[in-house]
């Protein structure tokens, strides 16, 4: 295969990038914590990352696997974390990234360590911070899988945006800052104005590519050998109604995407997204090895530790939504009076509107609210 990636020009990329101002304004307070101790001493995890640009670092955490770990503060080319898996006959890609300029650093990356051909590329899911880099692969021949909605959702989601008039798109939210009836109300309200201006940019600078390898929910799961490496693709509920992860067993290795932010709040918006779902998958990764290594889909690599701090922030939101919900709260109301503890007052929260509203939201229509 003619390796276009070499030609690539990722400062192009970087220099367009930059001109996405709102979403940087909410990427750039989003810093990427350090290794944790337990995992910079496990001898699966390379201590130094084999490449590094500030906006994603690739490290060795298995023999034939790395990880992609994003750090927003430093730019939006990635965004969320990836990574790949090398075997001795070929190799698979995970995500399709914020840019074809992040699907193209970790190609190199891949071609720092092995030359084998690529088996395919898998976005985790729609979201667009998986997938508008997916143009790479398609202008690289290489076959990129998802689950079998992702397609449909990428471009009922995203193709709207494209050339539309952007107080259209903005204005709702607009008005909800200007409506907001409390300054807390404004705040979160500005966060999604952000959140969304940020989205639109990003979808009108990117040309949209689909996945052309679509993975049945209803096959799954399906294992995937690369030459003395065995892959497994799984289907879970939560995060997005598309959500993938790769688990190599043998390794004790999970790429969990999205539904694991590893010291973020869950982003939940989604109309797809089920709280109990969710909260039903973490209990099954929770089963896992107890020496389980997690690259989620935003944050530091984790073990175990970081599937029981999600759960634990799913909990917090739970009981305090539970609580409003028996006092009479009006769902409207409810989603703006979590309060954070200070226990998650380092958790990233990407826009309130996307992260805890919608999960308080989702527990009243549990609990049967009208
Ligand atoms: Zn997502």
């Amino acid at each position: 295969m003619i390796d276009f990636s070499r030609g690539y020009s990722r400062r192009k990329f970087l220099a367009h990038t930059s001109c996405f101002g709102a979403f940087y304004a909410v990427a750039k307070l989003i810093p990427l914590s350090a290794l944790a101790a337990e995992l910079a001493s496990d001898s699966r995890v390379s201590a130094t990352p084999l490449v590094d640009k500030g906006f994603a670092s690739v490290r060795k955490i298995g023999e034939g696997l790395y990880a992609t770990i994003s750090d927003p503060s430093k730019g939006n080319t990635t965004l969320c974390n990836g990574g790949f898996i090398a075997g001795k006959d070929s190799a698979l890609l995970i995500e399709g990234f914020t840019t074809a300029g992040g699907a193209s650093f970790q190609m190199e990356a891949l071609r720092m360590v092995s030359q084998v051909p690529v088996k395919g590329a898998l976005d985790t899911h729609y979201h667009f911070d998986h997938s508008m880099g997916n143009a790479f692969y398609g202008a690289n021949g290489i076959a990129l899988w998802a689950h079998a909605t992702t397609a449909k959702r990428i471009v009922e989601n995203y193709s709207p945006l494209q050339g539309a008039d952007k107080d259209a798109v903005l204005g709702s939210f607009e008005k909800q800052v200007k409506d907001a009836k409390s300054e807390t109300e404004r705040q979160h309200a500005q966060s999604d104005l952000n959140a969304v201006t940020g989205l639109y940019q990003i979808a009108n600078a990117s040309i949209l590519a689909l996945p052309n390898h679509p993975l049945d929910p209803a096959k799954l799961p399906v294992t995937i050998d690369l030459g003395g490496l065995s892959a497994v693709i799984e289907s879970h509920p939560g995060h997005s109604g598309t959500d993938m992860i790769v688990r190599v067993p043998q390794q004790n290795v999970v790429y969990a995407g999205d539904l694991l932010f590893n010291g973020w709040y869950p982003v939940c918006f989604d109309e797809k997204a089920t709280v109990s779902g969710w909260r039903a998958t973490l209990a099954k990764f929770a089963a896992y090895d107890k020496d389980t290594i997690f690259v989620p889909g935003h944050g530091q690599i984790c073990g175990q530790e970081g599937i029981a701090s999600i759960r634990e922030v799913f909990d917090d939101i739970a009981a305090q939504a539970e609580k409003l919900f028996k006092a009479g709260v009006p769902v409207s109301e409810a989603q703006h009076r979590y309060v954070v503890p200070d226990k998650f007052k380092s958790f990233p929260i990407f826009a309130w509107g996307f992260t805890i509203g919608p999960a308080i939201a989702k527990l009243y229509a549990e609990w049967g609210t009208k």
